[in-house]
């Protein structure tokens, strides 16, 4: 077969007759599993075998764990954690003492209750805001008009790589992201050297709930189509 750009969004099969949900499955021309069965084979054997596997394998347990009503059958399973109550979970399961929170100084009312609702589950939180350091955003090349108030006036950048590597540098064993924007968590992402889950996104236009976008696409959010 010709290998092909994967398309998994395009997938048109009943999940329960694909390939990548069922041995005997089918699936499309565009489907990774079959046009990149080696890269898969190698990722398997990775996740099975290498380093990652105490994490992949509390990964899937957590997964599994996070509905209730298991007995009753598939059809009848029902969500049963929170995703602040499955972080925690996790972060036991994996026996991280030190997490770091990694926030939005305009998210700094919630960063403060996750801190103290982590801390009193027993962690030891370190945390860093996105302004951290003062850095003006001059250093970035920005001029007046491009930043938010619009003026001449100083305006600290982000700085994710220094939340990063602060929290880097602090020991954190798992760090959690809340609210940080768009780009600057590729940022963050690209420089931790710990594993990074995700509280929150920021979202400033829809309290920090993209998909309302996406569930109102064919009504209130049509204007977003091309
Ligand atoms: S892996 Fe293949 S069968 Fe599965 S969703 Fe992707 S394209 Fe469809």
């Amino acid at each position: 077969m010709t290998r092909q750009d994967p398309g998994c969004a395009l997938c048109g099969i009943e999940p329960s007759e694909r390939i990548c949900n069922n041995p005997q499955g089918k699936n499309p021309p565009f489907c990774p599993t079959v046009n990149f069965s080696n890269t898969v084979k190698s990722a398997v054997n990775e996740t099975c075998n290498g380093t990652i596997k105490e994490f992949a394998l509390n990964a899937s347990i957590q997964e599994s764990e996070a509905y209730s009503g298991k007995e009753l059958g598939y059809a009848k399973l029902k969500p049963a954690k929170s995703r602040i109550e499955e972080i925690m979970d996790f972060a036991k399961r994996m026996n991280y003492r030190k997490l770091g929170l990694a926030f939005c100084m305009g998210l700094r009312s919630e960063a403060k209750a996750v801190e103290k609702l982590f801390s009193d589950h027993g962690f030891e939180m370190v945390s860093v805001v996105c302004k951290v350091g003062g850095e003006p955003k001059e250093s970035l090349g920005i001029k007046g008009h491009e930043k938010v108030r619009c003026a001449e006036i100083f305006e600290a950048m982000c700085n994710p790589v220094a939340q990063a590597e602060v929290l880097n540098e602090a020991g954190a064993e798992f760090n959690i992201l809340l609210g940080l924007c768009v780009g600057h968590d590729s940022m963050f992402f690209k420089y931790a050297t710990a594993p990074c889950t995700v509280l929150a996104v920021k979202d400033r236009l829809l309290g920090h709930n993209p998909m309302a976008a996406i569930y109102n696409l064919d009504s209130y959010y049509r204007g977003l189509k091309a």
